[in-house]
């Protein structure tokens, strides 16, 4: 009998406060303060949605080289906000374009010093130098020497590109036996004497 009046004027004390906690509540969204929040929530949510599709743009351009993609990229970063971005990263090629570069760069070299490195001597594959006219190891004869300049001379030049000296070939297709024959009449011998000589 008394709990329901105390109750009931606990009930009685608390609507009126909820009232006033919800009063409160609305005047706060009314007032100015609100408004100031929600707009400068909603001004840097624009910001950093602009900044997300920035970001993208500026990966893609690093990325990509077609220029439509880049923009396509752009366009995705913009439209579904803040999820494009995540999107893009999904699906963004793995590499930069300048590290892309410089790795072909960097082969190419490779194969040029490869290429550098693959000149020696096709008999004991000691390395040899461009102006060589005979193996110094195995003195096998590498290239003609101009009889005017004794320049070396490349096996397809038909003139010593050095003195203009034309050069006259034993046979233009029997180059094994141009270059076997001077081996053995004027390499073999000097080297068969000295090695003599010194024994
Ligand atoms: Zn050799
Ligand atoms: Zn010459």
């Amino acid at each position: 009998m008394t709990r329901n009046p105390f109750s009931l004027g606990i009930l009685g004390a608390t609507t009126p406060d909820d009232n006033g906690i919800f009063d409160g509540v609305n005047e706060f969204f009314d007032s100015g303060t609100w408004l100031v929040i929600r707009n400068l929530s909603l001004f840097l949510a624009g910001v950093f949605w602009l900044a997300t599709a920035y970001w993208v743009y500026k990966d893609a351009r690093r990325r990509i080289e077609d220029p439509w993609l880049v923009a396509m990229a752009t366009v995705l970063g913009l439209i579904p906000p803040f999820v494009g971005p995540l999107i893009y990263m999904l699906f963004r090629p793995p590499e930069y374009l300048e590290d892309v570069r410089e790795r072909e760069l960097e082969i190419k070299a490779m194969e040029e010093r490869l290429a550098l490195r693959d000149l020696h001597c096709p008999v004991c594959r000691a390395e040899v130098d461009e102006t060589f006219l005979v193996c110094p190891v195995c003195t096998t004869k590498l290239k003609e020497a101009c009889l005017n300049c004794k320049a070396p001379l490349d096996a397809l030049w038909q003139v010593c590109p050095f003195c203009e000296t034309p050069i006259d070939r034993p046979s233009a297709l029997g180059i094994g036996t141009a270059i076997e024959e001077p081996r053995r009449r004027r390499m073999r011998r000097p080297r068969a004497e000295s090695s003599e000589q010194s024994l």
